[in-house]
This record gives structure tokens, sequence and C-alpha cells, in this order.
């Protein structure tokens, strides 16, 4: 793998952004995207501040937004938020756990404008779903939600997150998602930051258990044809090549926390030293031309070897800046998925042997220790 470096092209606007209106949530998951440090409503942008990123976010050229959270529709305006999106023509998406809605309160997001609904499942299994999510009854009200979303007529997506205790139902929670009528189906093995990093030993698979998975998933692709898109997040501790982490660190995509910080991806907390802007004190698109955060690993011009002579480079982007840190120690190091990483091998290691010894509990995601699923609920603004 290797090539002559090539000037860098000229900045393009990001396609999406992922809005994480706030941290609360009444679920736990142990492989949470949301950093450990979990914000609070208090420190949460205001409607007005929403709505102004909604605007900034459409000059800037983004064609789609993601409600996001924690669980997103714990926010009494959203669907102010959403009828904004679609004056402004932004398509919008509810990336949603689906546990906090009536159909009553979809409808209204629906007629507000809302394109797209987005549920994530933790299995088939209601008891192992409960577990995982650590809330009682989980599944029952998933399977509501998701036939509110075919009733009132807007697409859905359902997200799978895979991991050491569903791994052998990848099958059958496609399946779930063509009863329930889905266009699309994801199924993601767990990506190891954050809360995920936490809890790897409590949720990792063993590559047999993977390999098994992926046939079931190319077998359900060969069966399904037609009926529903099957995408499939392979998991990097098992893998040869990187993913091209968000399409390449600020080529494509920018994530907003709860309290305005504008991040690369949603794990770029992690990286020590990494400083970024806020949309309360810059305007979107001074932070996305020019952010120190987002100017840090765009582009090729920080790598090292062994991608600064790899062809791939303009292809992965030299993969995953947060899983490099966890895992060597520093984030522009090559991602440890590829093999052509010194850490490749090291990486292979921590997943065999987490895997092959019995899971742990979990580390539920909490805000705090003494927070419980009904407090964080009953939060809502
Ligand atoms: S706890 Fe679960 S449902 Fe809530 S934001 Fe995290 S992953 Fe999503
Ligand atoms: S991570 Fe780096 S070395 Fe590995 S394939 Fe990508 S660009 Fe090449």
């Amino acid at each position: 793998m290797s090539g002559a470096a090539n000037p860098t092209p000229p900045l393009a606007p990001p396609l999406a952004a992922l809005l994480e209106l706030t941290h609360r949530c009444p679920l736990q998951c142990p492989y949470c995207s949301n950093p450990i440090e979990l914000e609070r409503a208090k420190g949460e942008l205001s409607t007005d501040e929403w709505r102004r990123v909604l605007d900034e976010a459409a000059e800037l050229g983004v064609l789609q937004v993601h409600f996001s959270g924690g669980e997103p529709t714990v926010r009494r305006d959203l669907p102010e938020l959403v009828a904004h999106a679609r004056r402004i023509g932004l398509y919008s998406n509810l990336i949603t756990s689906g546990v906090t809605l009536d159909r009553a309160r979809l409808a209204v997001l629906a007629q507000a404008g809302l394109d797209h609904a987005q549920l994530s499942i933790q299995d088939v299994d209601h008891q192992t779903a409960a577990h995982i999510a650590n809330h009682p009854g989980v599944q029952g009200k998933k399977l509501a939600f998701a036939r509110w979303v075919r009733e009132i007529g807007l697409p859905l997506t359902i997200n799978a997150v895979v991991n050491r205790h569903n791994v052998t139902r990848v099958e059958r929670m496609i399946d779930l998602a063509v009863e329930l009528g889905a266009v699309r189906v994801e199924v993601a093995h767990v990506q190891y930051y954050g809360w995920a990093l936490r809890n790897r030993a409590a949720l990792m698979p063993t590559l047999e258990q993977v390999q098994e998975a992926t046939q079931r998933v190319e077998a359900a692709r060969a069966r399904l044809r037609g009926q529903i898109v099957i995408d499939y997040v392979v998991p990097d501790y098992y893998a040869r090549q990187p993913k091209s982490c968000m399409g390449g660190w600020g080529r494509q995509f920018l994530n907003i926390t709860p309290s305005g910080e504008v991040l690369p991806c949603h794990a770029a907390q992690t990286i020590p030293g990494l400083v970024f802007d806020s949309v309360r004190h810059k305007p979107l698109a001074e932070i996305w031309a020019s952010s120190a955060a987002f100017e840090a690993y765009r582009g090729t011009d920080w790598m090292p070897e062994p991608c600064r002579s790899c062809d791939q480079r303009e292809v992965d982007w030299g993969g995953c800046r947060c899983q490099a840190l966890a895992i060597t120690g520093s984030a522009a190091a090559a991602d440890p998925a590829c093999a052509l990483s010194p850490a490749h091998q090291e990486m292979r290691s921590l997943a065999e042997a987490a895997s092959a010894a019995p899971a742990p509990d979990f580390v539920y995601r909490r805000m705090t220790p003494q927070e419980t699923p009904a407090k964080v609920a009953a939060a809502t603004r």
C-alpha cells in the first residue's frame, strides 16, 4: 500500500449534523455513545439557540439533521425544532429509544414535518433487552412505538446493536425489522469508546460468534433482497481493515453536544488536548472551516506512517482516531483495526481475552449512581 501525496481538496460542507439535544435518557445501555461525563439539563441549549443552530446548519449546506440524545423526545420543544427544520428545508431524522413517546406525541412530530424515525433495539428476547437497557418492559414499548411509526406513515429504520448477549440472534433481529415494516435495518457491532470501552469485557463476543453472525447477515441479505436494506457494521477488534470513520475526520459530518460544543465525531471528547468550539460563541460555518479540533485530523497531512504512504489513506482516512487513542495511547496513530498497524495484534488479543472470560456485570450508563430511569423520564422540559 503506497502512493504519492495529493493536494488537499477544497473543503465541502458537511452532509449531516447529529444534534444531541440532551443526554437525559430513561435507558442505561452499557454501550451508549454518550460520554462518561454526561451533560446536565441545566446546560442544554435553549429552543432559540437550537433554532439558530438549525439556521446556521442549513446556510452551511447541511442536508440532513439527526435529532438524537440521550433521548431527544424528553425535550418538550422537539416538535418546534422539527417544524423549524422542515421550514428551512432540512431533512429530519429522529433517533430514539422509543420508550418515551405515546402515539399522539409521535403524530404531532409527524405533523410538524418529521421525515424519518430510527428506533434502536437491544434484542428480540424481551428479558435480555430489559437487562441490557436496565429497563423492565422495554421491548413491549419499542414494538408499540414501531407499530405507531408505520401506522402514521413514517419510514422506519431499526438499529440493532450486537454484543455477546444477543450475537446469536442477529437473524431474528433482522426478521423482526421486516415484520415491523422497516425500510432499513442497521446491524452494528458495538463500537468500543466511552461507556462501551468501560464495558468491553461484558460486551465482547468471540471471533467464532462474530463469523457466524456475519454469515447469518449475508444469508439474510440474499433471502430478503428487495424487501429491506441491511447495513452491517463489522466489529473493529476482529477486522483487518479499518472503517472510514465518519467518512473522514471533519469531511462529511459534525456532532453538536447538548450544551453546543461542536465535535467531529460523537466520541471526540475522549481525545485529550482537543479544544472544541461552541455554537454559543462562534458561527457554525466558522467552526466547520477552522476550528482547531476539526483541523487536527482533517485530510492526510497529520498522518504518520504507515498511513502517510498508504494508497488507502483517502479511502479510510486512517480509520478511527478515538480507537487509535484507546488502544495505542496516541490519537494520531493508525487505527489498530488495520492489519498494518503495529498495535493490530494487541487489539485482537484484547478481544480474544475479553470474550473468553465469563462476562462481568454491566457498568450501566448513568448521570450519577443514584439516578433512576423514572427520575430521568420525569425531568422532561
Ligand atoms: S442509554 Fe441507550 S437508548 Fe439512551 S442514549 Fe444511550 S444508547 Fe441510546
Ligand atoms: S489505516 Fe492507514 S495503513 Fe491502514 S489501510 Fe488505512 S491508510 Fe493504510
